[in-house]
């Protein structure tokens, strides 16, 4: 899996699931663009732990539609090209329903669609037209076993995925025939800052117990299938959906 003289733009690097991501391409002989939105300090931590290089940081808000555009503009500007994208940047913010007013149930919809799923679309056609427009390239986006079992805490979470993965296969079917290819990993809980504070909670050991290894995941494991999906010589794994979950959701 070498990624020799590639540049890889990865979402949400300043920390978490994305910092690993962002460690193993560089592992691979990747250039990474490392993107964040609010945790400067964070990501510049990244950017110092990645091997190889030169590496680039780069700010932008997902949720803002012109952010995006400046974003991939700027990396093919600073870094040349870009080879691979990966979606991983997220949120997951509860609302419950029987709790929380009609402002709240609206404001939590709008926030976590933008950033789940607008994000990445409006990242994914700027990138995909500049792969087009270069012969080709790879696209991963980071979805979450939540789209298919449910999430009854955060349903506009669970539904911001299951759209990532609806759009993911939609494009893959678009821009394969333009040497674009498309995937998807899905973890079930990984030990990140968004889930901190759960495992650490009374539910914590219920959480483990969800998978028979009794643990979630580490970083770097879904780092790994991502990379993997990245990776070329799979041309024909495009529009599939890695389930990264310990076997704690299993589906057919
Ligand atoms: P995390 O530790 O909370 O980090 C989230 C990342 O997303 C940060 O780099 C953050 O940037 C970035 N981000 C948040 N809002 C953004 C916005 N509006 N625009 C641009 N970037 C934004 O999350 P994680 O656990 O590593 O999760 C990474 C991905 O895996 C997410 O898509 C998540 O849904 C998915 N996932 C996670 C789990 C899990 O158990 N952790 C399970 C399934 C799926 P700043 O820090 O710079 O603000």
């Amino acid at each position: 899996m070498s990624f020799q003289g590639e540049v890889v733009l990865v979402t949400g690097a300043s920390r978490g699931i994305g910092r690993a991501i962002a460690v193993q391409f560089a592992q691979e002989g990747a250039r990474v663009a490392v993107h964040y939105c609010r945790n400067r300090s964070a990501a510049e931590e990244t950017l110092s732990s990645l091997d190889g290089g030169p590496h680039a940081l780069f700010q932008a808000d997902l949720a803002d539609p012109a952010a995006t555009r400046a974003l991939s503009d700027a990396v093919v500007s600073e870094m040349g090209e870009i080879h691979v994208l990966v979606n991983n940047a997220g949120i997951y913010e509860e609302h419950v329903i029987s709790e929380i007013d009609f402002s709240e149930w609206q404001t939590a919809w709008d926030r976590t669609n933008k950033t789940n799923l607008i994000g990445p679309a409006n990242l994914c056609y700027s990138v995909a037209r500049h792969m087009i427009g270069n012969g080709g390239g790879r696209i991963v986006n980071v979805s979450s076993r939540g789209a298919f079992r449910g999430e009854p805490s955060a349903p506009a979470y669970g539904a911001s995925k299951a759209g990532l993965n609806s759009m993911s296969q939609s494009l893959a079917q678009a821009l394969a025939p333009h040497n674009v290819f498309v995937g998807v990993v899905a973890p079930g809980w990984v030990e990140t800052d968004m889930t901190t504070e759960h495992l650490a909670g009374p539910d914590g050991d219920s959480i483990r117990g969800q998978s028979p290894m009794n643990r979630v995941a580490r970083p770097d494991e879904i780092a790994r299938a991502v990379v993997f999906l990245a990776s070329s010589g799979i041309d024909y794994l495009t529009g599939c959906i890695i389930d990264a979950n310990g076997a704690s959701y299993l589906r057919t």
